[in-house]
Parts: C-alpha cells; sequence; structure tokens
C-alpha cells in the first residue's frame, strides 16, 4: 500500500511461475483488505508481502493482524528491500499465528514455497524457523539493552563542530528553480552505473568484474548486453522522457531545522526542513551528526545556501510495460523497468554534476571520470528521504512543495511517500566541503517528540515513519 516498486515482487512472480506455481499478481498499492479478500476468493496456499520503503513494513504488520483478527492462517512470505529476518521475526510474526517466513532473494521462494507445501517437511522447517526467529527476538532484546544513547539535549552538544567563521562559502551562480523540461538521455546514459542494475537481478558483483565470475559471469553479460539493446532502442526512438527539477535558495540551520528563504534579505522563511540527529553515544571526537550541522547556523550571520532537486526518467514508461505484459514477455517489463530505474539514478549523478559546475558553481574545477563520479568522489552531497542519514520520507512533501516538482516534473507522491514513477529520485544538496553521508541510527523518545512538535505531527505518526529508528518500542 502506497509503495510503488515491483521488480523485485515480479521477479519472484516469474521465477514461481516458472516452477509451475500459479500467481495471482496484485499489482502495487494494495490494501490488507483486498490482498485478503483475493486470498480468501481464490483459496491460495500463500500469500507473498513485497515492500520497499519503511512505511511497507508497518503495512505488513497490519496485514499480518488482520489476517488473525479473521481467523485466518495463510502462510505469510515477506520480502523486499526494507524488509529482514530480524524485522519479521521481531515485528511481524508475533502478531500472527499463522507461518511467516523472511524470503531474502527471488531464488530462494522457490524452495520456501516447495516446502511449505509439503506436508511431510513443513512441520519441520517451520519449527527451525521459529526457533531462529525467537533466537532473534532474544538478541533484539538483549542489544536493545545494551547500547548506550545520550539523551538529545547532549547529542546537540555534541554536533559537528565546524568553524564558520573561516567559511567562504560560495553563493549559487543560478538561484531559485529551474525544470529541465526535456533532459538530455543520451548524455544522462553516459552516468549509469551498471553494480545495482545486476543486484536488481539478484546477481552477486561489482561491474565490469561481474563478467569475470564463474557462477554468474555468463549470465550478467547476457543480460547486460540485452539491456544495452534496450537502451539503445529507447534512446533512438525516444520513448521514455526525462524531466527534473532542481532549487538553490538561501538557507541556515536554525536548531536542527533547516530554514530556506525567499530571498538573500533572508526575512521570509521559505521552508522548513527537518533533520534528525544521531543518539548513540559516541567515542571522543566523534560527532552526533545531523544533517543540519553542514549548514551555517542563524546566528553565525553567515550567508549559505542548500540545494533540492526531483528528476524521473520514467515518463512514457506505462505503455511500453503494458505491451510487454500483453505479450507475456515478463523478462522485457522487467527490464525496462530496471533500465528507467539505472536512467533515473544516472539523471541524479548528471544534474549534481551539473549543479556542482553550473548552476551552483562551487566546483568548476571539478574534473572527474565517470568512474570517479559513479563513486561520488566530489565535493558535497545529495542525501534523499527515506535513506539512512534522513530516514523520514515525510520530508520529500516538502521538497516537493518547494520544488512545486509535481507539476514541473509529472512525479507523484504516493499516500506513503512513494515516487511514481518509481524510476525517480529525489534528495537535497550540500555543498560544504565536511558535508558527508551517515546512518542516523537510533533515536530516544526525547528526540521523537521534539521532531513531532517541530513537524506539527502527532507523536504517533512520528513513530510510524520512524519505527526503524526507535531505540525505544513505540505503542504499536
Ligand atoms: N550510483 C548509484 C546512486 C544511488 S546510491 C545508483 O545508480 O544507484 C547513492 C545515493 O543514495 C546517494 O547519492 C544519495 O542520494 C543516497 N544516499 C546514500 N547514502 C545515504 C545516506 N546515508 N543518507 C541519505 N542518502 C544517502
Amino acid at each position: 500500500k502506497g509503495d510503488v516498486h515491483d521488480i523485485g515482487k515480479n521477479i519472484v512472480g516469474v521465477v514461481l511461475a516458472c516452477n509451475n506455481y500459479e500467481v495471482i499478481d496484485l499489482g502495487v498499492m494494495v490494501p490488507a483488505n483486498v490482498i485478503i479478500e483475493k486470498a480468501i476468493e481464490h483459496n491460495v496456499d500463500i500469500i507473498g508481502l513485497s515492500g520497499l520503503i519503511t512505511p511497507s513494513l508497518d503495512e505488513m504488520v497490519f496485514v499480518a493482524s488482520e489476517l488473525e483478527k479473521r481467523g485466518l492462517t495463510f502462510p505469510l512470505l515477506i520480502g523486499g528491500a526494507t524488509t529482514s529476518r530480524k524485522h519479521t521475526a521481531v515485528k511481524i510474526a508475533p502478531r500472527y499465528s499463522g507461518p511467516c517466513i523472511h524470503v531474502d532473494d527471488a531464488s530462494r521462494s522457490v524452495p520456501v514455497v516447495g516446502t511449505l507445501l509439503s506436508e511431510k517437511s513443513k512441520t519441520n522447517f517451520l519449527k527451525e524457523t521459529e526457533a531462529d526467529y525467537q533466537r532473534l527476538r532474544e538478541e533484539h532484546l538483549s542489544r536493545q539493552k545494551l547500547r548506550d544513547y545520550c539523551t538529545l539535549e547532549e547529542a546537540r552538544e555534541n554536533k559537528l563542530q565546524i568553524d564558520w567563521s573561516e567559511y567562504t562559502g560560495l553563493a549559487p551562480k543560478k538561484l531559485g528553480i529551474h525544470v529541465l523540461e526535456e533532459a538530455p538521455l543520451e548524455t544522462i546514459a553516459e552516468y549509469i552505473d551498471w553494480t545495482p542494475f545486476f543486484m536488481t537481478w539478484d546477481l552477486k558483483g561489482a561491474y565490469p568484474d561481474i563478467f569475470n565470475s564463474p557462477k554468474v559471469g555468463k549470465e550478467a553479460r547476457k543480460i547486460h548486453d540485452d539491456a544495452l539493446t534496450m537502451l539503445r532502442t529507447i534512446l533512438k526512438e525516444g520513448v521514455l522522457k526525462a524531466k527534473g527539477v532542481v532549487g538553490l535558495f538561501p538557507a541556515n540551520a536554525v536548531g536542527d531545522d533547516i530554514e530556506l528563504y525567499t530571498d538573500e534579505s533572508r526575512s521570509t522563511v521559505l521552508e522548513t526542513l527537518h533533520s534528525l540527529r544521531q543518539q548513540t553515544k559516541k567515542r571522543a571526537e566523534q560527532a552526533n551528526i545531523a544533517l543540519s550541522d553542514f549548514i551555517a547556523p542563524k546566528e553565525t550571520g553567515i550567508s549559505d545556501y542548500i540545494g533540492a532537486f526531483a528528476v524521473t526518467a520514467g515518463i512514457g514508461i506505462e505503455p511500453i510495460i503494458q505491451r510487454y505484459e500483453s505479450e507475456y514477455d515478463d523478462y522485457n517489463a522487467i527490464m525496462v523497468k530496471a533500465i528507467a530505474d539505472r536512467l533515473a539514478e544516472a539523471f541524479a549523478e548528471y544534474l549534481h554534476h551539473v549543479v556542482r559546475c553550473e548552476y551552483w558553481g562551487y566546483a568548476t574545477e571539478e574534473s572527474l571520470t565517470t568512474k570517479q563520479l559513479i563513486r561520488e568522489r566530489y565535493q558535497g552531497i545529495r542525501p534523499a528521504a527515506g535513506y539512512p542519514a534522513c530516514p523520514d520520507h515525510t520530508e520529500k512533501a516538502a521538497i516537493f512543495k518547494l520544488l512545486n516538482a509535481e507539476t514541473s516534473t509529472g512525479i507523484r507522491l504516493t499516500e506513503n511517500y512513494a515516487m511514481y514513477p518509481a524510476a525517480s529520485v529525489s534528495g537535497l544538496y550540500f555543498s560544504h566541503e565536511r558535508s558527508h553521508y551517515f546512518g542516523l541510527g537510533k533515536i530516544g523518545k526525547d528526540q521523537a517528540e521534539d521532531y513531532a512538535k517541530r513537524k506539527g505531527m502527532s507523536l504517533e505518526t512520528v513513530e510510524k515513519w520512524l519505527q526503524p529508528n526507535l531505540n525505544y518500542t513505540s505503542g504499536n
């Protein structure tokens, strides 16, 4: 529900279908009651749930408790990028009397389904899984007690120290909002990072070494050739369109928030972004970081800036997918989505490059090879909401509003803040030389409460969005 990425789910569907299982695919953004009604209607043997973004974790718990409420015991298979054995064991399984199994990759779905459908092997398998999950739950409990956290106040005192008195940040050459109506896909394609492409297909290894892998080299080569052929057709026929928007704004940090201003007078706040601060106890010399630390605090009087962007390479993908699906060509239906995802990420890399060198212009001297670009060996970062430094997906609402991104790019935010078309990327730009990616880790209730207040949200809502990052057990 509210989640749109379905490549992994589709691969599982194809793999199972190839092994003679009948798969009823309900698509994406499916609410619990539809899943349950269809399962009953078709008297299915197993229900599979897939999710990419954090709120889907909660949604899976909800599906399990709805099944429980109705006294149903369909075995549940749990999969997708955010899910884990631990989450399944700690959060989902305790809510459900039926079997509940985390399946970490598509190829494992066949043996797991086979085992669950065999009366003989099922009992033992479930017993082993339950023992494994029990151990994970106990580990989780003891770990929770072991970790040391500091209060929000202590964390703030230990923020990243940047000497702003020495700071000579560069004012962007082109402040304000810029729309890229038809971005140059040919150029963008040169920025493609192929390694994640192989991960999408469950082939392990980094590009280009993967081609020499004795285990998956041959398949990797074949799938890459097919991708290049399709990419060439896409570029030649112009069937996919890329659209993007970028904004550069005067900004200052106010506490853990970042205020964006309408103009250089900095008197009117255009939008406020909210960042979260690490609360795990740090060794000496290590800071409790928040993204706001990379922006000059308001009280320094220094003119600092921030950027925001949203890009998509998925405009026009729907008819292509539909055509392949109507021809029962799952392989190419998945392939075109995987390529569009690559182009969207490549677009983000390309745009970041253009921003550093032109729009913002703080790195006009930069000269990096494609490989160095893909490794992000440049000054500045583009953290994306929903990723480790800023796990709160709802911040996308502020970014989208700021950029008027729905209108200018055609990207829509779903009820759970996933971006549709799925081949989309959005985030913020920080230019300071000390800005870097980090993981937020777990936060305390003091910060959850403070964050809720700053965002004007209820504590419950914040807990829903930040569930994997709470160092305490929330109400749900
Ligand atoms: N070349 C990769 C790029 C995506 S992964 C690809 O084609 O798939 C790297 C991106 O993820 C970063 O540019 C950033 O937008 C995001 N990211 C990585 N680590 C992050 C973190 N800790 N916090 C926030 N965003 C992060």
